[in-house]
């Protein structure tokens, strides 16, 4: 699995919600946030996906991608994580 870096993950936060990135992206891009006070910050998620969820009717973030991603981050979280 490719390590990304903060700068990196933030780069992509627009293709992220948006569902613009490969299964592999999103995934390294998940796995990070769960790991990474910093960028789960940044993203600030469950904000900007409520928000997104909310405006569904544009259908620009599904909202089974949004409860995929925020259960992977619970999920991870509540392995432990990297502390
Ligand atoms: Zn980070």
């Amino acid at each position: 699995m490719s390590e990304i870096d903060c700068q990196e993950t933030k780069r992509h936060v627009h293709e992220y919600l948006h569902n613009e990135l490969s299964d592999q992206e999103l995934d390294d891009i998940t796995a990070h946030l769960a790991n990474c006070d910093s960028c789960e910050t940044d993203y600030d998620l469950e904000t900007l996906i409520n928000g997104a969820i909310k405006q569904s009717c544009t259908e620009d973030v599904p909202q089974e991608l949004a409860e995929r991603v925020l259960a992977e981050i619970r999920r991870i979280q509540a392995n432990g994580g990297v502390h």
